[in-house]
């Protein structure tokens, strides 16, 4: 039973045959396995359809959360209370024009990579094997061996904390290093224009591979987990440092620091949420005992 009266959003979505889940357990749309129950969820299937609901429930004051794969975020065993916004599988459609690939802010980004390999077009290999949605990885500027978000994006749509939706040009999308205007503004992504350059494909298949090796062999792919656990710190790198301090298999719970790759904590079996963030604070505290510097979490705490 939700605190909030979660009645018209639900009307809205049946309006819109969007699905609506309620009591939806999070672990099941996170990359880390953890996350208690949600008051309800929307599986989002358009823009009009998210608009309405971001103005409902600024007006009811509902609280509301926007996922995509679930990839970068580590949410409370409590849950979320209010409604779970899901852009992901029923809002991925795309389209190609030239060297611009237009697609909703739901597309995985693997999806991505392989619809431009197949129209030849090169510059996103960098991104095959970030497991996120397109829409996450512009909110969060993903990025991986050299590339990042910023060198693609041409525009986006978005909605703004007033329920407008604006077109921003990628000159106006504040990108730096794991964050954007979208990240500082709450601004939802809706949908993504990319800018990319007609390429050989045997090339482009074999840089994507080579890519996706390199991941499964220096990362703990086989266990759950959210990625780089922290964000580089400036003139260095997390897990040399976390691997200096020796922690390395340290845990707490049976949420662990990689044995493979110290940048990551990954979820043994069961591991809580409260395991994961004890577990987080540890490697701080130490690594700035031990260096002076003090990591930032790249992944998000939802709770
Ligand atoms: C094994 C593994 C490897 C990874 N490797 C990399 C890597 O190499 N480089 C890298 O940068 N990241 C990496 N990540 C992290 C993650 O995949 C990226 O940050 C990804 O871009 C997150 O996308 P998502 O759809 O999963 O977002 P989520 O985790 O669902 O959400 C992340 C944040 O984005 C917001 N958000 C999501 N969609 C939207 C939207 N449409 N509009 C507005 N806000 C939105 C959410 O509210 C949340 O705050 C890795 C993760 C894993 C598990």
């Amino acid at each position: 039973m939700s605190l909030f009266d979660l009645t018209l959003p639900a009307e809205k979505a049946a309006e819109y045959g969007a699905a609506v889940l309620y009591d939806e357990p999070m672990s099941a749309h996170t990359t880390f396995k953890i996350g208690g129950r949600c008051d309800m969820m929307i599986k989002i299937n358009c823009e009009g359809l998210l608009r309405e609901l971001v103005i409902l429930c600024a007006k009811q004051g509902i609280p509301y959360y926007i996922i995509g794969r679930g990839s970068n975020i580590l949410v409370s065993d409590n849950g979320l209370r209010g409604i779970v916004l899901l852009l992901c599988g029923d809002f991925a459609s795309a389209h190609i024009d030239g060297d611009i690939i237009e697609c909703q802010a739901g597309a995985s980004l693997g999806a991505i990579c392989s619809l431009a390999l197949s129209n030849s077009l090169t510059g996103l290999e960098f991104a095959y094997g970030i497991p996120g949605t397109v829409g996450g990885a512009v909110y969060m500027n993903a990025g991986a061996y050299g590339g990042e978000m910023k060198d693609v994006l041409l525009s986006c749509r978005c909605i703004d904390e007033n329920g407008e939706i604006r077109t921003v040009p990628r000159e106006k999308m504040e990108l730096g290093y794991r964050t954007s205007i979208f990240s500082k503004k709450n601004y939802c992504v809706t949908s993504v224009a990319l800018k990319l350059q007609k390429g050989d494909p045997a090339a482009i298949k074999e840089r994507m591979d080579t890519l996706m090796s390199r991941r499964k062999e220096k990362q703990p792919l086989e266990y759950p987990s959210a990625g780089s656990t922290f964000k580089r710190p400036a003139g260095d790198f997390a897990a040399r440092l976390i691997e200096a301090s020796s922690l390395k298999g340290l845990s707490v719970g049976d949420a662990q620091v990689s044995e493979k790759h110290s940048g990551f904590i990954i979820n043994k079996g069961s591991a809580s949420f409260g395991d994961v963030c004890e577990l987080i604070e540890r490697v701080k505290d130490k690594v700035y005992s031990d260096s002076g510097i003090m990591l930032e979490c790249e992944v998000l705490i939802m709770e």
